[in-house]
């Protein structure tokens, strides 16, 4: 065989002591054993070659590595860091949503009474009253003021008028359905949009709402009462309008001697 090949060469008059890249149709290119995996798919991929043979620092073959065996290299690595991390990651990922609901909660909530502060309701009004108008449905909105609520505050003191805000506040929570949604409008006002409830309905429910208001007592006040001011939703209505609409309603209320339902 090597007799063979010495004759070739000898026929062919070719010089044996050149570079055997001489001889070759395109540059030998080798990669060296110290290379990173990464850098060696790079140059495979640049190179667009499926093999390279690798050499050590003196150019002596070490060996030879395909493309294939690269990647899967590479991807039993990112494997096992996927599984070492998978735990953490479930952790984290756990943490952030749980993070997350918090912010939600902040940012549409009154902190002392729990309920929806005006941002939140001013989103859900729109919802609502967009759904009403597709489905052709009724909807009403109530507005409560606690009656001489200033007074309270004279006579027992900050912390008992906030402790009379909270009880009211349980009371709607208590008597209202879920579909119901309560806001904490502002000092010691309220609004509650019932949806799919016609203004004879919100009213009896205003009426039985301040009947309760006016039976509880939040030690040491006696006496509480609030006015109460209730219209339905029209079609074109925004919430400043029907807010306008049940504050007139509400206002009526007050200059009837308060403590009373009025409708607009
Ligand atoms: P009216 O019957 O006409 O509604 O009289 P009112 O005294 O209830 O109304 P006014 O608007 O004069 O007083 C409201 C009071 O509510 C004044 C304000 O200090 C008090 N207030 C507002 N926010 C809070 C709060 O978060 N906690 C407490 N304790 N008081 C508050
Ligand atoms: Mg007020
Ligand atoms: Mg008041």
């Amino acid at each position: 065989m090597f007799a063979g090949i010495c004759k070739w060469l000898i026929r062919k008059n070719l010089d044996t002591e050149a570079p055997i890249s001489t001889y070759m149709s395109s540059p030998v290119d080798t990669l060296n054993k110290e290379s990173s995996v990464k850098e060696a798919l790079d140059f495979l991929a640049n190179k667009h070659y499926k093999r390279v043979i690798v050499v050590d620092d003196d150019g002596c073959l070490s060996g030879m590595i395909t493309q294939k065996e690269l990647i899967s290299l590479a991807y039993s690595r990112w494997a096992m860091l996927t599984k070492e991390y998978q735990e953490e990651l479930g952790k984290i990922n756990e943490s952030l949503i749980k993070k997350n609901a918090q912010i939600e909660h902040l940012a549409s909530r009154d902190p002392l009474t729990n309920l929806y502060n005006r941002y939140k309701f001013s989103k859900l009004f729109e919802l609502s009253h967009q759904s009403m108008v597709e489905r052709e449905g009724v909807m009403s909105l109530v507005m409560i003021d606690v009656d001489f609520f200033k007074k309270i505050n004279d006579t027992y003191g900050h912390g008992v008028g906030d402790r009379v805000l909270v009880a009211i506040s349980g009371l709607f929570s208590s008597l209202l359905r879920e579909e119901d949604i309560v806001c904490r409008w502002g000092g010691e006002e309220f609004v509650i949009l019932l949806p799919s409830t016609n203004i004879q309905n919100a009213f009896t429910l205003a009426q039985k709402l301040r009947g309760h208001i006016e039976m509880m007592t939040v030690k040491p006040v006696t006496k509480i009462s609030a006015s109460f001011g209730v219209t339905q939703l029209r079609e074109d209505d925004d919430l400043k309008s029907a807010v306008d609409r049940a504050d007139a309603a509400l206002y009526m209320a007050k200059t009837a001697g308060r403590n009373c339902v009025m409708q607009n």
